[in-house]
């Protein structure tokens, strides 16, 4: 009989992030992602140099102006007031600086968010497909996860199934527009009905039931489309940002949690938010990207760029044969595997050395997903190893 000491939770925990933490330590793609001439489709990782602008901002940052610049920094308010005239510019919508909190990406906005309003046994729903954490950091807050799938033929939510989840115990839910791996923006008429539909729920509880809006991809949008953004339909709702995607730069942590300005009790909300980024191991950005966060906010990635790259792919792809999506944001294409194990799709696009995301690994069995942060170079070499494993599956080549 083995003998363990973990407790139940991290047993579930253990087993919830199973998967992923496989994929990334122990996947083919875990040995060979470095190897030179491998075409890396996987996650949203740079595959090309940091801008200059941006390596060039953190440099200038980085000289200290004064002797307590490097020391002990919380929510600086120069960071705060600079999220906000940002969130005034893309949203229209006045967020008091109070409101607003640095965090470590959007990882770290969650964690912190979720240990704020979670009481143990909560429900928290979530979306499948999912983004490969909430799951285990809803069960780390000492919640309860929820999963309700989307409509699979439109990819919008599943409003209906959203509603029959909802119970006395649910506490949240997590959305996250434009949705990674489907790459859709939920539109108005949606958040509309979810925002009732929440309004509806809270008031049977007597307590709110919170939308945390997960907008990781927010400024990630294609062919010129507006983003709405969920919080903006439902007043007890977290907008959680992150700086990663718009800089691809996911190693440099920056992000921040606005609470709305129609968010009732914000003064009770913002002491416990506090709170938590102190007690989830001072989880605030670093000094140097908080003094940098101006000048950041001016920089993006050419996101011309990356439209003509999904375009590229999803037309070549599409000319072979494949059956593809055509994203309204972020940074993934799903494409339908021409194998039902999709995990053996990609096993065999790794002969290629082609490197993606079997559905497997991401509740969407029968897909594969690629990431369009691949490079142009990467792109133009892995075209005659995608033809080549289609032709193989079909049994012509
Ligand atoms: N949410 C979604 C939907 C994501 O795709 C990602 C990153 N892939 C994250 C959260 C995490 O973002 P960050 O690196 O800023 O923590």
């Amino acid at each position: 009989m083995t003998v363990t000491h973990l407790s139940p939770r991290a047993k579930n925990i253990l087993e919830t992030i199973a998967p992923i933490r496989n994929f990334f330590t122990d996947s083919t793609w875990a040995r060979r992602a470095s190897d030179p001439g491998v075409c890396d489709f996987t996650i949203g990782n740079p595959n090309e140099m940091p801008a200059h602008s941006y390596i060039e901002t953190l440099k200038r940052w980085a000289e200290a102006q004064d002797p307590r610049w490097f020391a002990y920094t919380m929510n600086k308010p120069s960071a705060r007031k600079i999220a906000a005239a940002s969130l005034l510019k893309w949203r229209g919508v006045v967020y008091e600086e109070e409101d607003i909190f640095l965090t470590n990406g959007l990882s770290g906005g969650l964690v912190v968010v979720l240990g704020a309003i979670v009481e143990p046994g909560d429900e928290v729903i979530f979306i499948s497909p999912p983004w490969f954490l909430y799951e285990g950091m809803i069960i780390a807050a000492g919640g309860v996860p929820v999963r309700v799938s989307i409509d699979m033929e439109t990819h919008d939510l599943d409003l209906a199934s959203i509603e029959m989840a909802i119970t006395t115990k649910t506490r949240a839910i997590i959305i996250n527009s434009p949705h990674n791996p489907t790459g859709r923006i939920y539109p108005p008429e949606t958040l509309q009905a979810l925002a009732a539909i929440l309004e509806k729920a809270s008031g049977i509880n007597g307590r709110p039931v919170y939308l945390i809006s997960d907008e990781s991809y927010s400024r990630i949008v294609f062919d010129g489309r507006v983003y709405p953004s969920p919080t903006c339909f439902y007043p007890n709702s977290f907008l959680v940002y992150t700086y990663t995607k718009v800089l691809l730069a996911p190693g440099e942590r920056l992000g921040y949690i606005a609470l709305p300005p129609e968010m009732p009790r914000r003064d009770e909300m913002r002491s416990i938010i506090f709170a938590y980024q102190m007690l989830s191991g001072w989880a605030f950005p670093d000094a140097l990207l908080q003094h940098a966060l101006g000048d950041l906010e001016l920089i993006s990635i050419n996101l011309d760029h990356l439209q003509r790259k999904r375009d590229r792919i999803a037309n070549s792809l599409r000319d072979m044969g494949f059956e593809t999506n055509m994203p309204e944001g972020t940074f993934y294409i799903l494409v339908r595997s021409p194998m039902a194990e999709d995990h053996l799709f990609a096993e065999m696009l790794s002969e290629y050395d082609i490197f993606c995301m079997p559905g497997a690994a991401l509740e969407l069995p029968g897909f594969f997903r690629l990431s369009i942060t691949a490079s142009d170079e990467m792109i133009d070499r892995s075209l005659p190893g995608f033809k080549a494993a289609l032709r193989r599956v079909k049994g012509e080549g």
